[in-house]
């Protein structure tokens, strides 16, 4: 009896009782708009939404909107995330950065497809409980820096992709920099508080080339002092 008791427990505990929403999340906001790739689905489909939001939030997690995380930021909306990762073209033994890591949310659904993700977050209060969350669900290949993105990561660049969650008014150099031969960048570019555009940057050697995609609005990115 005892025994029966502790496979239910052990089988509640192991049961994810948002699956069914994540899987609804992919299909009705995600497969349905024009998001393709099989690894960013896999990844949506994977990563725990819920475990990313305030637990005031968490019944929200898998709606089609972006939420508060606190500090005045937000975790972007599954579509956008899903949409930005796909354009980037992760595959397995890729290096990616992100500015912005928020939540960690956005690192997780890159660090289910590549090899290892390095992101940085200007507010210490977010970036602490940030890394602690991705060790303990896992994502070991993820690493999360306190401090300013404009500067990038030199020291563990280049990257074949950098993904920017925050509304810069113009592409930060040092980043464009840190980018391989061939890498890819999507960043929202324009004037904070307003909309901004999705803009992918794609480096060729000498050539740097930038095509404005949808419109967007993200927080600010910030500079640090
Ligand atoms: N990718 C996040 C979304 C975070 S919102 C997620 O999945 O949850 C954007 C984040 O960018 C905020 O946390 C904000 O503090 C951070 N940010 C803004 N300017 C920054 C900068 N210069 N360097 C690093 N992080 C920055």
């Amino acid at each position: 009896m005892r025994m029966l008791l502790a496979f239910f427990v052990a089988v509640l505990l192991l049961s994810d009782p948002f699956e069914s929403a994540r899987e609804k999340m992919v299909r009705t906001q995600i497969a349905a708009r024009d998001v393709s790739d099989s690894a960013t689905l896999r990844a949506m489909r994977t990563v725990q939404r819920h475990r990313f939001v305030p637990e005031s939030w968490r019944d929200a997690a898998y709606d089609d909107r972006p939420l508060p995380i606190g500090y005045g930021q937000t975790i972007s909306q599954p579509y956008i995330v899903a949409y930005m990762t796909e354009l980037v073209k992760p595959q397995r033994g890729h290096r990616v950065l992100e500015i912005g890591t928020g939540s960690g949310y956005q690192a997780a659904v890159l660090a289910e497809i590549v090899d290892s993700v390095f992101t940085i977050e200007i507010i210490t209060e977010l970036a602490k409980p940030a890394a602690d969350l991705l060790k303990s669900l896992g994502y070991g290949n993820a690493v999360v820096k306190n401090a300013d993105g404009y500067y990038g990561w030199k020291e563990k660049g280049p990257f074949d992709a950098i993904v920017v969650t925050a509304a810069a008014e113009h592409i930060p150099p040092p980043l464009v920099e840190q980018l391989k031969d061939d890498g890819k960048m999507i960043i929202p570019v324009g004037t904070p508080f307003f909309v901004q555009t999705l803009t992918l940057v794609e480096k060729r050697g000498k050539d740097i080339s930038t095509k404005s995609l949808i419109p967007v609005r993200f927080v600010p990115f910030t500079r640090g002092k």
